[in-house]
C-alpha cells in the first residue's frame, strides 16, 4: 500500500541530506529536525444563525535562533499540523537564505472561509489570537497572509492583539493594507525578486536580459510582476497562463513578438481569467495549458503552482532554456529535478527565487517597528540589494563546489541557522 505524501517526512529528509553535506553533529541534527515549539488549540466562534462552531488551530515555531520566528496563516480545510510544521521548517530556510533575521514559522486553522460570513471570519481571526497572544508578537513570532488569508484578516488578528497588549504594535504582524501600517512596494515584491535573481543568473552567463525570451506559468500577483519588470528590462515575454473558471482548465496565452501585460490585465476577470476571445481577437495564440514549457525560450518561470514540473513533462522544456526561476513554492517534483539537474539547466530554487515575498515582510515590520515608513523606491532598492547578495552567495557556492543551485542554497541557509544555534550554545 502506498503511503501518504507527509510534507513534514519530505522537509526533514531534506534537511537529513544536506545535515550529512555539512556534516552536523547529533544535537544540531535532532534539534533542527524538529520545530522548537507548537501550540495546538480550539477557536469557537458563534455562527451567524447563533450556534458555536469550534475550530482547530495551530502555530508552530520551527526556529527561532536568528531571530523572531516569521511566516503566513492559512485557512484550509484540509489543514494538517504536519503540513504546517513543513511550512515552518521551510520558513526557517527560506528566511536564513535571504539572510534576514528572522526564524521560520507558520500558522493554521481548519476552515474553509468560503463558508464563513465576513463576521464569522473576524470571529475567528480574533479567536484565533487570543489563544497564541502570549507566544507570539513583533519580538516572538509575526505573522503575516497565506492561502486564503488575506490584508483584512491581518487587521482584525492585529486589532485583537493590541487590545489584549494594550498598545499598538504594528510590527506584530506583516501583509497589512498600506492604511494600517503595510509596506509600499509588497505587491511587487515576490515577482520582481524573482527577476532580479534572473537578471543576476543572466550576468553569471555572460548575458543581460536585454533581447532574452521568457515564457511563464501563471498570470497571478507573481507572474505579473515579474513579467513587467523583465520587460522593463528590455526583455520579452512570449506566454503566460492561466486558470479559466469556466471551462475548469488552464491556457496558455502566446505573442511571440511579445505579450502586453497592461492589456492583458484589461481583459483578465477578478477570478483571474484571461478572456479567450479578445485575446485571438488582439494576436494573441490560445494553446493547451502546458504549451508555456515547452517555448523555444531562454528563460522559464513557473509562477503558479506546486509540481506542475513533472517526470512526464520535463521533456518538453527546450534545448534554448538556461534558467529556470521557481516563482511558484514547490513547482518541480524531484523525478523532474533530477533531469534538469542532468541537462545542466541553471535552476534558481523556489526558497531563493521568491523570498522577496518575506524579505518585504520583514521590511514592513521594521518600518512598523521605527514608526518610520520609506518610499516604495527605497523598499523596492533594498529588496534588490537583499536578493542580489543572497543569489550571489548561493550562486558562488554553487560554482566553487559543483553544488547544484538548490543544494547550495540548502546548505546555505542551513549553516547559517545551524551556527545561530551554536552561539547560543543550544547544540
Ligand atoms: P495568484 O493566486 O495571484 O496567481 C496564481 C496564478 O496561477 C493565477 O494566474 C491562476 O490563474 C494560475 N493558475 C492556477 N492554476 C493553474 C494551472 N493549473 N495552470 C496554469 N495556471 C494556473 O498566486 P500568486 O500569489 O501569484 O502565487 C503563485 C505561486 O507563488 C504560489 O505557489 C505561491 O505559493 C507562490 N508564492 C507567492 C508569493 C506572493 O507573495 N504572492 C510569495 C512566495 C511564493
Amino acid at each position: 500500500m502506498s503511503k501518504e505524501f507527509n510534507a513534514f517526512e519530505m522537509a526533514q529528509r531534506q534537511f537529513d541530506a544536506v545535515a550529512d553535506k555539512l556534516q552536523l553533529d547529533t544535537g544540531l541534527r535532532d534539534l533542527l529536525r524538529w520545530p522548537q515549539r507548537e501550540y495546538h488549540f480550539t477557536i469557537p466562534v458563534t455562527m451567524d444563525d447563533g450556534s458555536v462552531k469550534v475550530f482547530k488551530g495551530f502555530r508552530v515555531q520551527h526556529n527561532d535562533a536568528r531571530g523572531p520566528a516569521k511566516g503566513g496563516i492559512r485557512f484550509h480545510p484540509q489543514e494538517t499540523v504536519d503540513t504546517v510544521r513543513a511550512l515552518a521548517t521551510w520558513m526557517t530556510w527560506k528566511c536564513a537564505v535571504v539572510d534576514i533575521p528572522l526564524g521560520g514559522g507558520k500558522g493554521g486553522v481548519i476552515c474553509d472561509p468560503h463558508d464563513l460570513s465576513s463576521r464569522e471570519q473576524q470571529a475567528l481571526c480574533r479567536g484565533w489570537v487570543r489563544q497564541v497572544a502570549p507566544n507570539v508578537g513583533p519580538v516572538q513570532d509575526v505573522p503575516a497572509p497565506d492561502v486564503m488569508t488575506n490584508p483584512q484578516h491581518m487587521v482584525w488578528i492585529l486589532d485583537e492583539y493590541e487590545k489584549l497588549a494594550g498598545g499598538h504594535f504594528p510590527g506584530f504582524i506583516t501583509g497589512k493594507p498600506v492604511e494600517v501600517g503595510g509596506s509600499l512596494g509588497r505587491t511587487e515584491a515576490t515577482g520582481y525578486g524573482v527577476i532580479f535573481t534572473v537578471r543576476e543568473a543572466m550576468k553569471r552567463h555572460g548575458m543581460s536580459i536585454k533581447g532574452v525570451r521568457a515564457s511563464l506559468q501563471g498570470f497571478g500577483n507573481v507572474s505579473q510582476y515579474a513579467a513587467k519588470l523583465f520587460i522593463e528590462l528590455g526583455g520579452m515575454v512570449v506566454a503566460v497562463s492561466c486558470w479559466d473558471n469556466d471551462d475548469q482548465c488552464a491556457y496558455t496565452f502566446r505573442k511571440l513578438d511579445g505579450i502586453d501585460v497592461e492589456y492583458l490585465l484589461s481583459i483578465t476577470s477578478r477570478f483571474g481569467t484571461i478572456d479567450k476571445e479578445k485575446a485571438g481577437e488582439n494576436g494573441y495564440e490560445v494553446l493547451e495549458a502546458e504549451a508555456w514549457l515547452e517555448q523555444e525560450v531562454e528563460i522559464l518561470i513557473p509562477a503558479a503552482l506546486e509540481n506542475q514540473i513533472t517526470g512526464d513533462n520535463v521533456g518538453r522544456i527546450s534545448e534554448k532554456v538556461k534558467v529556470l526561476a521557481e516563482g511558484a513554492n514547490g513547482p518541480t517534483t524531484p523525478e523532474a529535478d533530477a533531469v534538469l539537474k542532468e541537462r545542466e539547466i541553471f535552476v534558481i530554487p523556489d526558497f531563493l527565487a521568491n523570498a522577496g515575498g518575506v524579505t518585504c515582510s520583514y521590511f514592513e515590520q521594521v518600518q512598523c517597528n521605527m514608526n518610520f515608513f520609506w518610499p516604495k523606491e527605497e523598499v523596492l532598492d533594498r529588496l534588490d540589494q537583499k536578493m542580489t547578495t543572497a543569489f550571489r552567495a548561493v550562486a558562488s557556492l554553487s560554482e566553487e563546489t559543483g553544488e547544484y543551485m538548490r543544494d547550495a542554497a540548502y546548505m546555505i541557509a542551513i549553516q547559517r541557522v545551524a551556527t545561530a544555534c551554536h552561539l547560543r550554545g543550544w547544540a
